[in-house]
């Protein structure tokens, strides 16, 4: 099979995860006979620097081309200045919306070698493996916002029409099929009137297209606690822009490790925007400290979504386990003990998806 990358490796350590995600589908390429292509462009603070655009056009025009985007992190305290013309996430932010980006989904996986690393307890937080779906270019962060004239009074307004609803449950509940086939419609329903629309019409696309999959409603608050209580009974959850936002935060702290979480950003075409859920860690650039691991499973996810290669997704998944299971890992998740460099990792999970073919 055929297929195109563009990489994005934008600022701080972006470039050095990016490069452990680049080695890991050569060697997927490699071992299970595909031609990959890959196109390294510009964007970010780098962007800003060499075109004074976060998202230059021909970046632009580049991904608009391409089965898959891999992005590394943008931002740092060079593009800080609170009266710079633009800043790094600007970039992101333009090239979510230029290709209709509208699910933001974020695996929440314990990986048992990690469990410790997790602040809940193990008997929580083992086997937990969650998959959120954020809309992500509507409700409240798209709504129309004001302030008084006396400043007195502010006023966001969150709106979801029928079509925006529709389009991110059919995208969760075609999910829940591949995995446990359970999803989770997350709102607040028992206040806001958006909700209730967002209720009607989640719980029709589910009776009309997906009898199949095991449905529930749940009401954000509760959910804030079930994620800490009983986090392995959920599957899919899909939500709304705020919720999903606070909600997958929260998701995020479970497994304990930062460097460990991949999302992806889907519209109805391809292509779809894959990186890790970590910023560019400007702490630790350039010292080969970085954990490549959530862009490398951000990739898989780019197998998975966008090249239509679930079985090498899952190989470049087993081999990340089977490296974290002979012992090896980076400074932060080392807890304090060996550890061994970002570029050493990649290597690594590179060798062992060579290993795995047939
Ligand atoms: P951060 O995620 O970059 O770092 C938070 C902490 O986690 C730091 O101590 C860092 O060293 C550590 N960390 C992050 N990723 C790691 C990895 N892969 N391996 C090991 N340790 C890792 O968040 P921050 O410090 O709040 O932000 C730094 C910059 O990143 C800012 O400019 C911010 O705007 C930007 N940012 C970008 C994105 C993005 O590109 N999507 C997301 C969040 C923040």
């Amino acid at each position: 099979m055929r297929a195109s990358f563009v990489l994005l490796p934008g600022d701080g350590i972006g470039p050095e995860v990016t490069a452990g995600a680049h080695k890991v589908l050569r060697a997927v390429a490699r071992t299970y006979g595909h031609d990959f292509e890959f196109d390294w462009r510009p964007v970010g603070g780098i962007a800003i620097d060499e075109f004074g655009d976060p998202l230059p056009l021909s970046t632009l025009e580049a991904c608009r081309s391409a089965d898959a985007i891999i992005l590394g992190a943008v931002g740092g305290p060079k593009w800080d200045d609170p009266d710079a013309k633009t800043r790094p996430e600007a970039g992101l932010l333009a090239l979510r919306k230029e290709l209709d980006l509208f699910a933001n989904l974020r695996p929440i996986t314990a990986h048992r070698q990690l469990i410790d690393a997790s602040p809940l307890r193990r008997d929580l937080i083992e086997g937990v493996d969650i998959l959120f779906f954020r809309e992500l270019t509507g409700g409240i962060y798209f709504g129309d916002s004001s302030l008084s004239e006396d400043g007195r009074v502010a006023q966001s307004v969150m709106e979801y029409s029928v079509g925006e609803i529709e389009r991110i449950v059919r995208m969760a509940a075609g999910a829940a099929r591949e995995r446990r086939n359970r999803l989770s419609s997350v709102d607040k329903a028992n206040v806001l009137e958006v909700s209730r629309l967002w209720r009607r019409v989640a719980a029709r696309v589910m009776s009309e297209e997906f009898p199949d999959v095991d449905y529930e409603v749940v009401l954000v608050d509760a959910m804030a606690m079930h994620l800490i209580s009983r986090p392995r009974d959920f599957d899919v959850v899909v939500t709304g822009n705020l919720f999903g936002d606070i909600l997958t935060d929260e998701g995020s702290m479970l497994p304990g490790s930062l460097g460990m979480l991949p999302s992806a950003s889907l519209g109805e075409e391809q292509p779809g925007l894959y990186e890790p859920i970590h910023g560019s860690a400007p702490d630790i650039a350039g010292q080969d400290l970085a954990n490549p691991l959530a862009t490398i499973l951000a990739a898989a996810m780019a197998l998975r979504h966008s090249v239509g290669l679930a079985d090498e997704a899952a190989a470049v998944e087993r081999a990340v386990d089977s490296v974290l299971d002979s012992g090896m890992r980076t400074k932060d998740i080392a807890a304090g003990g060996k550890f061994f460099g970002t570029e050493a990792m990649g290597d690594a999970v590179a060798e062992a998806v060579a290993g795995s073919a047939a």
